[in-house]
């Protein structure tokens, strides 16, 4: 990639956005990246929680930030206030939210119309402008429906003449394509292509991967695989030592050969509490590699210890995944999981019994999201 050598009209640098809620602070975007320039369709893509929405919210100018840089068109989105905000919300960027919010009582031209009409346009000219975009849209024969006699696909694309009535540079859209079947999915998709072609771009936010083909720029919001897979040599620990924070980036397994460590819930206020610990003989910090989460708790030496660092590969050897093996016995280690209650698979009840029985027991002795540390979180 040659930044110099295109325009970028959408620059986001080492955003960091936290949330402190409940007890603990997360932290859904950390050192966050994109740069994005005129006339693509983007995607962001990634599963629920993942701070797609709270990307979106930045864009939009809606939340604050903790640390980082945000350009749009040359402006400084991070520090606009009062009048500079809301004249970028008007013109340069259009937001369509999740889940349509139409206004039920506002006929489609007038949905469309609103923020015109909220800005102090004249009435005859806020409509006026609504026409041309529900023609361009190919609804204008809907115009004088109310949202409930519209399918959930044309809603959708009254949502979107809604968000460019301000002519923005940028289009943001929460997961437009969420609930709808897949033909009106289709028409969606393709309304936000044919929207930038014409030197726009569209960012969306999405789940479903079935969208990627059609788009100029995926940025995945979870990176693929962060867990170590070079083998790595025993690690020692004096007490009190830290193996790993909350919140790290999760790379290896640890089998513990030799001592204690303490699994450290850490809370937003500063304070910490001691959630379980765990001793020679077993595993600590498997969950976190294994799901491709940040670490939930910080781990730290109790007594003087020996770890053996593990990759997933090395754990999985040792401690067979019952799963991976099935999947492997199945032959189909590309697929999605399988589904244990089906009768047809060549598994027993007892097997599935069994397969549970140990799925719970990993679970149990994980370091992450166990019973314990999930007592922990209720105050
Ligand atoms: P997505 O849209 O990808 O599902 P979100 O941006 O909505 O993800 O959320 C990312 C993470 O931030 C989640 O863990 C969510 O619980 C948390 N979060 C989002 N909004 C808030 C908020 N207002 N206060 C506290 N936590 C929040
Ligand atoms: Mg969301």
């Amino acid at each position: 990639m040659r930044p110099e050598s295109r325009p970028s009209l959408v620059r986001i640098e080492d955003l960091v956005v936290e949330y402190a809620s409940e007890r603990y602070t997360v932290r859904p975007l950390d050192g966050f990246e994109l740069d994005a320039p005129p006339g693509q369709l983007i995607a962001l893509l990634g599963p629920s929680g993942s701070g797609k929405t709270t990307l979106l919210s930045i864009l939009s100018g809606m939340i604050p930030a903790t640390s980082g840089s945000v350009v749009v068109d040359g402006i400084d989105v991070l520090s606009l206030s009062g009048t500079e905000l809301e004249d970028y919300r008007r013109h340069t960027i259009g937001i369509v939210f999740q889940g349509f919010n139409l206004i039920p009582s506002l006929s489609a031209r007038e949905n469309v119309a609103a923020p015109l009409l909220v800005a102090g346009v004249r009435r005859k000219e806020a409509l006026a402008r609504a026409d041309v975009l529900l023609a361009e849209i190919g609804l204008e024969e809907r115009a004088d429906h109310m949202p409930k006699h519209l399918s959930g696909g044309q809603q959708q694309r009254v949502a979107v003449a809604r968000g460019l009535v301000g002519d923005p540079k940028v289009l943001l859209a929460d997961e437009p394509t969420a609930n709808l079947d897949h033909i009106s999915a289709e028409a969606v998709v393709q309304l936000l292509r044919s929207l930038r072609d014409r030197g726009r771009t569209i960012i969306i936010s999405t789940h479903d991967d079935r969208l990627l083909p059609a788009m100029d720029q995926v940025v995945y919001m979870t990176p693929e695989h962060e867990a170590a897979t070079t083998a790595q040599g025993q690690l020692m620990l004096v007490p009190g030592e830290v193996l790993f924070r909350q919140d790290a980036k999760s790379d290896y397994i640890y089998d513990i050969v030799e001592g204690t460590v303490d699994i450290v819930r850490e809370f937003s206020d500063g304070t910490e509490t001691v959630i379980a610990d765990r001793s020679a003989g077993a595993y600590v910090g498997e969950l976190g590699p294994l799901l491709g989460f940040p670490r939930s708790a910080q781990v730290r030496a109790r007594t003087h210890v020996t770890l053996q660092p593990l990759t997933i590969a090395e754990y999985n050897e040792r401690h067979e995944n019952p799963v991976e093996a099935e999947r492997r016995a199945a032959g189909s280690a590309g697929d999605a999981a399988i589904d244990l209650s089906d009768s047809d698979h060549a598994v027993d009840d007892q097997d599935v019994i069994d397969l549970e029985h140990q799925q719970a027991e990993t679970i149990r002795t994980a370091v992450d999201g166990d019973e314990e540390s999930d007592e922990a979180t209720v105050d």
